[in-house]
């Protein structure tokens, strides 16, 4: 399976990095062992000392597909969840100076952590739900996917022009704006319409 992101989906986001808004769907990839399921550990990494949270509605594709037309993408997805996209911000910052790909920023083990998944059919318009980060109790991101500049829909068709989507693959759908440093005994929450669908703590 693999990883699909998306960068840059939620305009707060893009501006608190000082970022251009993107004129279309920013995307990058991670590889399966990025992942981390059930409320795992994560341990920070000795290559950065400034690893960012950022919390993310994930779908997970159900169906193989390609070219698929956004107004059939709503079927190549049953489940969804939460994950933290980790990025290390310094590294990322010295790629973006050089323009080089982000892949040691975003892709290292560990910085995809997933929560359980729950089904679409929960929620009367999965465009419209509410997604929070709690860090030791504390709200630390706080939106409505709503606010994506690209939706799930035409992410799946965007993305899908150009790979192959797979039964079992995840998009991380980007993340809104909050986004900050995680240090050594921080406990992560990630709520979706205030259910909690992940907690781990930062090792
Ligand atoms: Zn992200």
């Amino acid at each position: 399976m693999k990883i699909i992101c998306i960068g840059r989906n939620y305009v707060e986001h893009a501006k608190e990095l000082n970022n251009e808004i993107p004129s279309e769907p920013v995307v990058f990839f991670k590889p399966d062992t990025a992942l981390i399921r059930g409320g795992e550990d994560f341990y920070l990494p000795d290559f950065s000392t400034d690893i960012h949270h950022e919390l993310e509605l994930v779908v997970k594709i159900s169906k193989n597909g390609k070219n698929i037309d956004k107004k059939f993408a709503h079927r190549y997805y049953e489940e969804i969840t939460l994950g933290i996209d980790f990025t290390a911000r310094d590294i990322q910052q010295k790629m973006k100076e050089k323009g080089l790909p982000w892949e040691r920023a975003k892709a290292f083990d560990g910085s995809a952590p997933i929560g359980s998944f729950v089904s679409k059919s929960k929620f009367t318009d999965v465009q419209n739900v509410q997604i929070e980060l709690k860090i030791n109790g504390q709200s630390r991101q706080n939106s409505s996917t709503s606010l994506m500049l690209y939706p799930i829909d035409v992410i799946i068709e965007n993305v899908s022009k150009f790979v192959t989507l797979k039964t079992g693959d995840l998009i991380f759908t980007g993340t809104p704006s909050g986004v900050g440093s995680v240090k050594k005994g921080d406990v992560l929450e990630g709520f979706l319409n205030n259910e909690k669908l992940i907690s781990f703590q930062i090792k």
